[in-house]
């Protein structure tokens, strides 16, 4: 079987990633290169008890992290590129007796679903976490929670896929037409037939290719800031006062990110910029002395119910969809990854219990129509 994945995003790359490791030969094509869309912004966060706002994302990002460990195992057997992975806990933490409150019921809640966590007070907050503020006066502590560094994952998918012979290459998918054999691919520069194509553009998902409808997915400008302190300034993935910090192993500290509704609009702001820094420094004042090495933007792709759109198009045979991911695509991308190839080599009988009835593009009316 030869597929074209369109988007090379975390998503499209696990995805071709999978397909190669069942056999498939994978052609991805994407109009700026490799992970250069929301992905390159991501903090690569793997937290579905924060993120999971509501049951069925919740549902889905739990499915998500039981993936990762055997995903990166996988990887790991394939490249020897480093992929830094870690499941080091996130701290949700509280300055006021308010917000230690919302905690505490947290922590009722998840004690009542077997959740692994412990509700810290403040002197257990400081031997966690030494650096952060003394306004902290509380924190949650989920162990299994983690991080995965977004640009070693994007490297070694690419080069995964390369090794078991799959390309990657730029150019601008205009439209995927069902020629009854296959896939008529048609791209700025050229056009080939694939047996099967998959669209995983992301925000750019709204616009057609042809006779392939968009889908309702709206960017949402989400700016980050990489920064360089010391080695160990923090040692778990920490959210609170309206930000979150993920702390890597060469002293990178991630601090995000805006959540904004502006269009295609991938600038960065100094009200952006400012907002984060002064978020983040009240919960780790010692940010005062680490370097602003860049400034990340990205586009989530949002959906209505900010769940995914994972499945075949209906109507064209051999056109599918891995879009829509929102905040979660790096969390989901293994799980998208796993159900979708499952679908694509075995058939629809083949998918068990896998979260697909939750992200079926049929839910949205439009979805369906030519
Ligand atoms: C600031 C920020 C922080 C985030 N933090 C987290 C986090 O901690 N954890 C988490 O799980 N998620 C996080 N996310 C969300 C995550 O980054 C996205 O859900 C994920 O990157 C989406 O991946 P994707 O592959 O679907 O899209 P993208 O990475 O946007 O890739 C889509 C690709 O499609 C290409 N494309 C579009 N149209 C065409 C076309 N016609 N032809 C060819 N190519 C095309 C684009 O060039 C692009 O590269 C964050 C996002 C942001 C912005």
């Amino acid at each position: 079987m030869h597929v074209t994945i369109v988007g090379a995003g975390v998503v499209g790359l696990a995805l071709a990633h999978e397909l190669t490791l069942r056999g498939t030969a994978v052609r991805l094509v994407d109009m700026r290169g490799r992970g250069l869309g929301a992905t390159q912004a991501s903090a690569g966060m793997l937290a579905p008890y924060i993120e999971g706002q509501h049951p069925d994302l919740l549902d889905l990002g739990v499915r998500g992290i039981g993936r990762y460990d055997e995903f990166i195992a996988r990887l790991r057997t394939v490249t020897p590129a480093p992929v830094e992975y870690r499941r080091c806990g996130t701290l949700q933490v509280a300055t006021d007796a308010a917000e230690f409150a919302v905690l505490d019921a947290l922590a009722r809640r998840f004690a009542g679903e077997r959740v692994p966590h412990s509700l810290l007070g403040a002197s257990e907050v400081r031997r966690a976490d030494p650096s952060l503020s003394h306004e902290v006066c509380g924190a949650l502590l989920l162990p299994q929670h983690g991080y995965v560094s977004v640009p070693d994952l994007v490297a070694a998918l690419a080069a995964a896929v390369e090794m078991r012979g799959g390309v990657v290459v730029r150019d601008t998918v205009l439209a995927l037409e069902p020629t009854g054999a296959g896939v008529r691919v048609v791209t700025t520069d050229s056009r080939w037939v694939s047996d099967a194509a998959v669209v995983a553009t992301g925000s750019w998902s709204g616009a057609p290719l042809g006779p392939v409808p968009g889908v309702p997915v709206r960017p949402i400008r989400g700016q980050l800031l990489h920064l360089r302190a010391t080695p160990d300034l923090l040692r778990h993935v920490t959210w609170g006062n309206g930000c979150y910090l993920v702390p890597w192993a060469d002293g990178s500290l991630l601090l995000g990110a805006t959540v904004e509704d502006v269009g295609f609009d991938e600038r960065a702001t100094v009200a952006g910029v400012r907002m984060l820094l002064e978020r983040g420094q009240a919960i780790l004042p010692a940010l005062d002395g680490a370097e602003l090495a860049a400034v990340r933007v990205g586009l989530r792709p949002a959906t209505p119910d900010e769940l995914p759109i994972v499945g075949p198009v209906p109507g064209l045979p051999g056109v599918f969809r891995a879009t829509g991911h929102y905040r979660s695509g790096v969390l989901l991308a293994p799980l998208t990854a796993h159900v979708l190839a499952t679908l694509m080599c075995d058939g629809h009988g083949s998918v068990h219990d896998d979260g697909l009835a939750l992200m079926a593009g049929s839910r949205f009316p439009a979805v369906q129509k030519p």
